[in-house]
């Protein structure tokens, strides 16, 4: 990126919590992003009337997913996870996506943990069926999105955009 605005220190890099300035951190994992579903993962956002504001594609460094995923470090599926991420067989799609409510609706668009209990019309719930291949991540609170975005995203890596949009989705 060598031209646009973006956002100053000021603003956290989270957004504004309850506002259409929330944002959260969603990934597509390597199962995802082999199994051809990138496209579709970013149209339900799109679609639903959030706003893209960061999207890079990488291989995570071991260091990177062991700090996004800390919290399960006693899990003993905690070293396959790492691996699974890590690996390079497929790289992982990191985005940021901005609106109302985005935290909590994006858990809702992702499906329950396991695949198995998700609900149809859940991504999880209409695309895989392993709790360890369920091919995309959510943050699950605002605490968690603002340590995941700041993780995966420098300040400078989130376009500030308008979305011409917003009127007819936030009214
Ligand atoms: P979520 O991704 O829905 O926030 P968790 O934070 O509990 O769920 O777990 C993180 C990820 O760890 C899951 O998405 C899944 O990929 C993996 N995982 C969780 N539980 C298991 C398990 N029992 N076996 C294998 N992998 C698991």
């Amino acid at each position: 990126l060598t031209q646009g605005v973006y956002l100053d220190n000021r603003t956290p890099s989270a957004g504004i919590k309850g506002t259409p300035q929330e944002r959260t951190f969603i990934a597509v994992k390597p199962d995802g992003v082999q199994r051809a579903l990138v496209g579709e993962i970013i149209k339900r956002f799109e679609a639903r009337g959030y706003k893209l504001v960061g999207l890079k594609m990488l291989v995570p460094s071991k260091a990177l997913a062991e700090k996004h995923y800390a919290d399960l470090r006693t899990k003993p599926f905690f070293k396959g996870l790492v691996e699974y991420m890590t690996n390079g067989k497929a790289p992982v799609v990191g985005m940021v996506w901005e609106g109302q409510d985005v935290i909590r609706q994006g858990r809702r668009m992702l499906g329950a943990t396991n695949p198995l209990e998700s609900d149809a019309g859940t991504i999880r719930g209409d695309f895989c069926i392993s709790i360890g291949r369920n091919i995309i991540h959510g943050s699950d609170s605002y605490e968690s999105a603002l340590k995941e975005i700041t993780l995966w995203f420098n300040e400078n890596e989130l376009a500030d955009w308008q979305l011409a949009n917003t009127e007819w989705i936030n009214s």
